[in-house]
Parts: structure tokens; sequence; C-alpha cells
């Protein structure tokens, strides 16, 4: 493909070719695995002008999408994600404490606490493999809840079928994470309880829904840099790149398997990260490519070159589900020498709305076409 041979081969002509040439790669499918690669081997600084370029082509420039997120239920899940202090697995090495749903009530009000300071969306996470049927009435009624208030909805509840992820459609859900993590050929060496395919039938049944999907990685896990190209292949493999990708660093946690070894064996280059980030937005450039864990512990500096990398949402509040994050008032310090602005929300109406006859009194319900 033209525009990526262009600048394959980092010379002083091939940049100029780079920075004079209108990008063209607006379809997420455009890139093979061996087009990914060559990005990845770009020089920094050119890499990172093609994604901020490509970025403000199809956003808008220094404006961020700001998330909250909750744990909604944590600790003791079945599975067994080897960088997870929640998994019931490692539970006797990390001394998580495990906690039960919590009331709507009190997921209302942090959902108001995260409005008034400035979220846009709300994401509730819960520690299952999937919802049961008796969970679903409680998460149908957070979203309602919670986007009744004016704020998007994303949940992360595990595995869905069909019918669960119509539910959630249907009560409006804006978004739903479930992450790849890895490329399908490391993912064995992150997690045995599931397998890749798996995750890919939850994406799918999503996709299918309606609601927009939300999937990204784990940087640092140990996994080559092969792994991160076939993980971007792996969404450009999708029928349509996730609207939301979020791009983790991994927080290495005592007491996990994948933690350990990284905290025994040494962390990757912060650098590698913004490739990825920087790669992930060239490829997939109508989505929000989202900084998630691993942010608490970098300087202004990398965080800053992850937004010109293409990066366009954070998590927002000083706790992510159960790692630290970095604080509320260093975030808005930051946003303000970046000079970054908040971007407002834009919640998607549920498809069922329930409606009163005015004579009879009688409830009934009416589907919305997409
Ligand atoms: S990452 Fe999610 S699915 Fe995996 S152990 Fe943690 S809570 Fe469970």
């Amino acid at each position: 493909m033209a525009g990526l041979l262009s600048i394959s081969e980092p010379n002083a002509d091939s940049t100029t070719d780079l920075l004079n040439q209108p990008d063209t790669h607006t379809a997420a499918h455009t890139y093979n695995r061996d087009d990914i690669a060559q990005l990845f081997d770009l020089p920094l600084m050119d890499l990172l002008l093609k994604a901020q370029t490509i970025h403000r082509e199809h956003f808008v420039a220094n404006e961020i999408q700001i998330s909250t997120l909750l744990s909604i239920k944590t600790g003791n899940c079945p599975e067994d994600c080897g960088y997870c202090s929640q998994s019931g697995h490692h539970r006797d090495t990390t001394k998580l404490q495990a906690e039960k749903r919590i009331e709507v009530d009190k997921v209302i009000a942090a959902a108001k606490r995260a409005k008034a300071t400035g979220s846009s969306r709300f994401c509730m996470g819960a520690a299952w493999k999937h919802p049961s049927a008796k969970d679903m009435p409680y998460v149908v009624e957070l979203i309602k809840e919670v986007k009744a208030l004016g704020l998007e909805t994303c949940m992360t509840l595990g595995m869905l079928d069909t019918d669960q992820a119509s539910q959630l459609a249907d009560a409006g859900l804006d978004y739903y994470n479930h992450n790849l993590d890895t490329s399908r050929s490391y993912y064995e060496q992150v997690v045995s309880t599931r397998s890749y395919d798996e995750r890919l039938d939850t994406i799918e049944n999503v996709r299918n829904s309606g609601i927009n999907v939300c999937s990204g990685n784990i940087v640092g896990m140990g996994e080559s840099r092969d792994d991160r190209i076939d993980w971007v292949h792996e969404l450009l493999k999708m029928p349509k790149a996730p609207e939301s990708i979020p791009v983790n660093l991994l927080v290495p946690i005592k007491g996990t398997p994948i933690g350990d070894k990284v905290l025994a064996e040494g962390q990757l280059s912060v650098l590698e990260w913004i490739r990825t980030i920087a790669v992930a937005r060239i490829c997939c450039p109508t989505s929000y490519v989202r900084l998630s864990a691993g942010r608490e512990s970098l300087s202004d500096s990398e965080q800053a070159l992850a937004f010109m990398a293409g990066a366009n949402s954070f998590f927002y509040g000083d706790k992510l589900l159960t790692t630290g994050n970095a604080s509320q008032s260093g975030d808005d310090r930051l946003m303000r020498e970046l000079g970054l602005t908040k971007q407002f929300a834009a919640p998607r109406a549920p498809k069922v709305l329930p409606v009163m006859d005015a004579m009879s009194g009688h409830q009934s319900q009416v589907v919305l076409a997409d």
C-alpha cells in the first residue's frame, strides 16, 4: 500500500514524503500484519508525527474524553488472569479483600461525584466470569440510573451471551469492555480458564447487539513486539474496530504470577508502550485510544508523549478497579499545562423506552430504531 511504503525506509526522503502526504488510511482494515510491523519499526518521531496527524483528521485536537471507573463487585473472580489481583486463584498471595455487589444507591452516588468532577462516562466493573441471571436486573438498573444522570455508561462484567448483550443494549448501555489483553499465541501464558475465541465471541455478541465495543490490551506482561503487532492485527480482523481501545501498561502486582515475574525481570520501556498507542491510533483512526492502568507511575512528559501518540481518553480518579491511578488534582494540573480540554458526554438512547397509556395507566414498552 502506497502510503505506508513511503514511510517504510527511515531516511530523509521517506520522512519528507510522510510529512507531505495526506493520510488516506481511514479504514481500519487497510493495514495488514506487515504494515503494522513497519509502523512499529518507524523512528519514534516519525511515528508520533504520523499518529498525531491522523488523530487530528478524525478528532478535535487537544480534546480528551474522561471516564471514571468503579468496581461494583471486587475480588474472588473464578478466572485466573495472571496479572490480576482480583483472581480467586491468587488470593492467598495478593491478600485482596473480596467484596460483594455494591448497593445501587452507592453506585449512583459515585456516578454523581464523577459527573461533578467532569467525567463524561461512568464505567462499572465486576469480577465475574459472566453475570448470572440474578445479576442482570441489578446491572440493568445501574445502566438506567447512571444514564438518567446524563452520563455515558460502560460495563465490564466478563463473558456475555447474545441474550445478555441484548438486555444491556435495551437498557441503553453505551460501551462494553472486554479486553483481548494480548496476541492469540501469548494468551495462554496469561489466562488458562478461558480461550481467546471465547473472548472474541463475547465481543461479537456485544457488537451485534448495537453496544459500542471497548477492547484493549496490556503491554509489558512479558510478551514480544510480535505479540503487540498480532494484537493490533487482531483488532483489524474484526468486522469493525472497537470504538474504544484501552492501552494498559502493566501495573505489576506482587503476588500475581505475571506481576512477580515482571518485578523480578524488569519492566518494559515506556517508549514501547507509547509506540503501541501510536500504532493503535494510526490503524484505528476513528477509535478512542485510552490510557488506562499504568499512568500513575508516569511522568508528565511521558503522558504528554502518549497524548502526542494519539491517546484521547483516560480514567479520572484516584483509583481504577483495585490499583491506584494518577491523582485527580494532578490530572487537572497536567491538562491545564498541556492545554487539553474535556469532551462532553453523548449517551446513546436506550433501545427500549417505558411508556404509560394516559387513559388506562397501562405500562408498555416502545422499541426504538437504531
Ligand atoms: S482480569 Fe477480570 S476476569 Fe481476569 S481475574 Fe481479574 S476480574 Fe477476573
